[in-house]
């Protein structure tokens, strides 16, 4: 491993909203870093003006600060190694590129778009369809190798469009070792002579990655299993610039629930669940839904999101993002794809809620309604319902009546335990509960218990037609808590309002 101090960066491109699989990839950027003191840096790739979408990189921003993955270097930040948006680094890319071209790794090419389209179609003729700029055929095209020295300085003082493009060596082995996938090893004759530097002024995509990796200090380059087969020109690269290349870890791709495909986003509205953090909205108002809209919680997305692709060596599954920073290293990253499983990411959601404390899921309730419930209330509320609850929003849906009085009575419960003499029994309770005087959850359930076996029945053909005419439920956490909660004079109205409407509906 280098000595150099850990500096790993995430680098998305503002093409489009960051799709999980990117906010994976920063996670472990982010523990990695953190886990080896190092520094976490955020760098926005847009040289690529074609794919620039508007809103993307505030997209990017908000959605890392929501999953409390917090860059130490980047935009909105700051840090001694900026700018950390490509496009404002613009005029230091292309000395680099001249620089290969003096010493013979680069070379200018003039060759138009028509003139490429005609060689391809040439090619396809005489049977080789994937016609390549290469070590082969840059001896018979128009660049700085095959025109006079001469024509090459009048065309660049003319103006004329050209690009710079890497030479590419013949026949070599190019190699690295990479931390996740071991030795890699390439021949550079399957590889071409990639563009560098465009006619439009701006750097691709490779030349700018590695003049910043290497300008930003970068010690690890922690990406994507789809940016592999970009790796051995980017060590050639470091190569022909004499530069060391930080160490290369691909992450395993993420894979889509049925198949084996790679995970992509149209697969979450088709399959019913989010695949981005965050809602997005395109500009022609196609709405893709974010886990944080759905209302999962930051820490439960990331738990999950850390163990599709590496594992703690235990059973262990549920992890704070501090407790990741803890226990994250790389040779726990697995090269096999990870399937994406969202009933899992829901059971995740669920161990967070229920870990989350009564008062600080009452004050998020509380913003998702109106009510004038005290404090102490909701948090009751939230207490008895958390355990059967996975969004914060199912303590309202589920439980309702704790907010208003049924008007609904759930006809399954009517159907099985709504009897002839069932209005008698609950009369004969209503005047018992009017009874008690300090009405807390033991003495109504003592009562009850009394009461039952006074007229010789069990609890279970009784207590759901209890629960049925206080909260038109079938099922619910406990009863005699739920009554305490509500209170003696609203208990004894709900069960004077249930028997009125009950008995009405069976007659
Ligand atoms: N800009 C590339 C992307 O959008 C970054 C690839 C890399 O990390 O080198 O994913």
């Amino acid at each position: 491993m280098s000595e150099k101090p850990v500096r790993v960066r995430f680098a998305p491109s503002p093409t489009g909203p960051l799709h999980m699989g990117g906010i994976r990839t920063a996670l472990y950027n982010y523990l990695f870093a953190k886990r080896n003191k190092g520094t976490f840096i955020l760098r926005i790739e847009d040289t690529d003006q074609t794919r620039f979408v508007e809103g993307a990189q505030d997209y990017i921003l908000d959605a890392l600060s929501w999953c409390g993955i917090t860059p130490d270097e980047g935009p909105r930040i700051g840090g001694g190694f900026g700018p950390y948006v490509q496009s404002q680094r613009q005029a230091m890319y292309k000395p680099y590129a001249e620089q290969l071209v003096s010493n013979d790794k680069a070379y200018y090419a003039f060759d138009t778009g028509e003139e490429l389209d005609h060689m391809r179609e040439q090619a396809k003729l005489i049977k080789m369809p994937n016609w390549q700029y290469n070590s082969v055929t840059r001896m018979s095209m128009k660049n700085s190798l095959t025109l006079p020295a001469d024509e090459v300085e009048k065309r660049i003082a003319n103006g004329d469009p050209y690009v710079i493009r890497f030479k590419m060596p013949r026949n070599e082995d190019t190699r690295f070792e990479d931390v996740v996938r071991g030795w890699v090893v390439v021949n550079t004759n399957n590889l071409d002579d990639k563009v560098l530097f465009k006619s439009d002024g701006m750097p691709t995509y490779h030349l700018a990655n590695i003049v910043d990796d290497h300008t930003m200090q970068i010690s690890h380059v922690i990406r994507g299993e789809e940016w592999l087969p970009s790796a051995p020109l980017h060590v050639l690269l470091y190569d022909a610039f004499g530069w060391e290349a930080p160490q290369f870890a691909h992450l395993p791709l993420l894979l889509r629930p049925d198949g084996n495909g790679k995970l992509s986003k149209r697969d979450g509205d088709r399959l019913g669940f989010p695949v981005f953090p965050t809602n997005w909205t395109t500009a022609e108002g196609e709405l893709y839904s974010g886990y944080r809209e759905k209302g999962y919680h930051p820490g439960a997305f990331i738990n999950m999101l850390a163990l599709l692709g590496w594992n703690p060596g235990t059973n262990e599954e549920i992890f704070s993002l501090e407790e990741l920073v803890e226990i994250f290293t790389l040779n726990r990253v697995s090269k096999a794809g990870a399937k994406f499983d969202a009933e899992k990411t829901k059971w995740f959601q669920q161990q967070y809620l229920r870990a989350t404390a009564n008062d600080e899921l009452a004050s998020e309730l509380k913003s998702l309604f109106s009510t004038d419930k005290s404090d102490a209330y909701l948090s009751r509320v939230c207490q008895l319902m958390k355990e059967r609850a996975t969004f914060v929003q199912d303590i309202l849906t589920e439980g309702d009546y704790f907010f208003k009085t049924p008007s609904e009575y759930d006809e399954t419960t009517i159907r099985k335990k709504w009897k002839d003499n069932s209005e008698q029994i609950m009369q004969g309770w209503l005047n018992e509960l009017q009874q008690i005087e300090n009405f807390t959850a033991p003495t109504i359930e003592h009562s009850f218990k009394s009461y039952l076996e006074k007229l010789g029945l069990g609890i279970g053909a009784v207590l759901p037609l209890f629960r049925l005419l206080t909260t038109g439920k079938g099922m619910g956490p406990s009863m005699f808590e739920i009554a305490e909660l509500l209170g003696k004079e609203e208990t004894v109205t709900r069960m004077k309002n249930g028997l009125l409407t009950i008995s009405s509906l069976t007659v």
